[in-house]
């Protein structure tokens, strides 16, 4: 078989250079991993080495050195602008207490035997528990005693999952059934830890089967989410319940972060919403509005960045109401959200769709319609923000304007051309102005 490794020159010298001072090296974790699936190259280069962090730091003396971990053993070098982690052998415990005398102790403290893999490129692969194995057979298998890998560090439960949904690989028996019975220990992980982890989880192709088979780890981590499992709909809308309905939306948005948030939660408010009509329909009366407050209490708690959050809780927000596929309105919501929340909100509106009953499908066209009105919007560079006005604030003030009444009369301006009474022309605008008594009254002029 081809060697499937292909390592940049960079690690190869760090790898030498860490040799030739007497030191053994490898490349170690995900990259390995990563390489072997032939996902080519990767962000993130680790090196484990039998130096200690200050023999490190000696041996890349002329490079930048930085002490990322140096408690822990971990420096990133930069050669020729690429960052190498490098990390002394370690045991998994604590600090240098923590460090360990052999590449064999360094792997046996990884978290699943896909990523306890080493590589060099003299001596090949070093695969001490099945790695290989595991990855042909597309496994999540934990290294060692699954209920004490997981004790050590409860965010490996989350990482197990996540590896399964982006790989497409399936949890060992051993590790599922740990996983499941140790879900309790996500309650003491740091909650950044947790939104990363979950983040890049739902952005795997196999988020949604994951999420299925392991609903019950996810309300640990997420408790709001549990009164969406098995909670019916009666709604001829609807054929499936509104955890169901979550999970088909969230493959039918792309992966990506924002969205997959979004259609998480979009619908999380349902169930406090529920009301029951004379004939037994189901309704669910303000659940946009109550899902975006969860969605926003969730995320400020898992520590998610504010630019994501306020996106996220607008789409949440947003998803119930509907679009209407002409200019006017479509420019209204890229005053609001740009292009790039409008595009999502039309995706999340079509998954949503796509995620309701038959009944439901034509409103697909409409979602079609609407994205056609954006990109011919766009393509004729449209007017939808203060800045794509034909008048400037130097205008105004040439017209005897002076500090905040510039911007209220640039705003009187885009609101006209967003209705359309007034178009973006200079001439247009200005006579629009002069002719507005509140800007200019008549003893004014
Ligand atoms: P990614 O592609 O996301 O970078 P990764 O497996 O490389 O995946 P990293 O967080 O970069 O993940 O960690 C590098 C390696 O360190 C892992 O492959 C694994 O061997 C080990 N590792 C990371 N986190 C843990 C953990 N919580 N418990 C045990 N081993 C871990
Ligand atoms: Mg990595």
């Amino acid at each position: 078989m081809a060697n499937p490794f292909h390592l940049p020159p960079q690690v190869n010298t760090a790898l030498s250079l860490l040799e030739a001072a007497g030191f053994e090296a490898f490349l170690v974790g995900g990259a390995v991993r990563d390489q072997l699936l032939g996902l080519g190259a990767g962000k993130d280069w680790d090196i484990a080495t039998s130096a200690r962090p200050w023999e490190i730091a000696n041996v890349f003396v002329s490079s930048r050195v930085i002490r990322t971990g140096w408690k822990h053993g971990t420096v990133t070098v930069l050669l020729d602008g690429m960052p190498l982690e490098i990390t002394t052998y370690r045991t998994g415990g604590p600090g240098p207490a923590g460090f360990a005398g052999s590449l064999e102790e360094d792997l046996a403290h990884r978290d699943f035997t896909i990523n306890a893999m080493a590589y060099h490129p003299r001596t090949g692969l070093v695969d001490l528990y099945g790695g290989q194995e595991d990855l042909v057979c597309g496994m999540v298998r934990c290294v060692g005693n699954p209920d004490q890998r997981f004790q050590e560090d409860g965010l490996r439960l989350l990482r197990g999952l996540r590896f399964a949904a982006i790989f497409r690989m399936q949890l060992a028996p051993d590790t599922a059934m740990a996983i499941h019975r140790n879900r309790a220990l996500l309650q003491a992980v740091a909650p950044e830890r947790i939104h990363s982890e979950w983040t890049r989880l739902l952005c795997g192709p196999d988020a949604e089967h994951v999420l299925r088979i392991f609903a019950d780890v996810a309300a640990v981590s997420i408790p709001e989410l549990a009164p969406m499992f098995g909670f019916e709909q009666h709604n001829p809308h609807h054929d499936k319940d509104i955890w169901e309905h979550t999970l088909a939306v969230l493959s039918a948005v792309p992966p990506d972060p924002v969205l997959r948030w979004a259609a998480l939660f979009h619908d999380i408010g349902k169930p406090q919403c529920f009301s029951c009509s004379e004939d037994g329909t189901g309704h669910f009366y303000g659940h946009g509005t109550l899902s975006a407050q969860l969605a926003d209490a969730i995320l400020t708690r898992l520590r998610c960045d504010t630019a994501s959050r306020t996106r996220i809780v607008t789409l949440v927000r947003r998803h119930d109401t509907p679009i209407l596929p002409e200019p006017k309105p479509v420019c209204r919501l890229l005053n609001q959200l740009g292009p790039e929340g409008v595009r999502q909100l039309i995706e999340l509106h079509k998954a949503d769709t796509i995620g309701q009953s038959i009944l439901c499908r034509d409103r697909l066209e409409q979602y079609r319609q609407a994205e056609a009105v954006l990109d011919e919007l766009l393509r004729k560079k449209a007017c939808f923000s203060r800045k794509d006005l034909a008048i400037h604030g130097k205008d105004l003030t040439a017209l005897g304007l002076h500090g905040k009444a510039v911007g209220t009369a640039l705003q009187t301006c885009l609101e006209a051309v967003l209705d359309g009474r007034v178009s973006n022309e200079r001439n247009a605008l200005l006579a629009f102005l002069l002719s507005d008594p509140l800007h200019f009254p008549p003893s004014s002029i």
